[in-house]
């Protein structure tokens, strides 16, 4: 069966993909599915964005689609930049220089964050549900390690002694919010592709 992985985004579609891989289903890109244009995230959470992603391009392809929305919450920013951290991040890689700048002056130990996300499942006849994973970590003071994408170099993990992007694919898949996110969303996917 085809799931419609819906997103434009490169990393996320290939760590979507792996950590889909052994599920029993064809995961199909936006690309690949033929859909170019973007659903403007006019959200104030991550679950009305994944859900607005979702159940948009499920009515336009008629396929079982999966969206997630993400970000970084940052405690010394009051959950910042939150729903907005690929713009708050600008278009001049790396996309974590604002963020180190701004919280440059900001002691260890209040540089507590998270990355959250939120997967959602829809059909054709609209949405089939959602599900949230959460990681915890502290933003570091220097960038480290090439896995991974966007803020993960940043991502400080204390249990690991590593930044999420020092971690293998796998390692991240097993802690990361968006593999949460997904085994949170698992048990309803598998009961959907098992009635069709
Ligand atoms: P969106 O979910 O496409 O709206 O964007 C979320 C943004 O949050 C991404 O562009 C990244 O900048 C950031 N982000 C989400 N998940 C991750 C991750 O696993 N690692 C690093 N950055 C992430």
């Amino acid at each position: 069966m085809n799931l419609l992985v819906a997103t434009h985004n490169p990393g996320k579609i290939r760590e979507m993909n792996e950590i889909l891989a052994g599920f029993g289903v064809r995961c199909l890109s936006l690309n690949e599915a033929g859909i170019s244009e973007d659903v403007e995230e006019t959200g104030a959470t991550f679950t009305e964005n994944a859900v607005l992603k979702a159940v948009y391009y499920a009515a336009a392809t008629q396929l079982l689609t999966l969206a997630d929305d993400s970000g970084l919450e940052v405690d010394a920013l009051n959950g910042d930049p939150g729903v907005y951290s690929k713009r708050y991040g600008g278009e001049t890689p790396p996309l974590y220089a604002r963020l180190m700048g701004e919280i440059q002056d900001v002691p260890w130990v209040e540089r507590t964050a998270r990355f959250r996300c939120v997967v959602a499942l829809a059909n054709g006849s609209g949405l089939i549900g959602t599900a949230e994973g959460v990681c915890e970590g502290m933003i570091a003071f220097e960038p480290k390690g090439s896995g991974g994408f966007g803020y993960d170099p940043v991502f400080y993990l204390p249990e690991w002694g590593q930044t999420m992007a020092e971690l293998t694919a796998e390692e991240k898949h097993r802690i990361s919010h968006r593999g949460r996110a997904l085994a949170a969303i698992f048990p309803l996917l598998r009961q959907v592709v098992d009635k069709e």
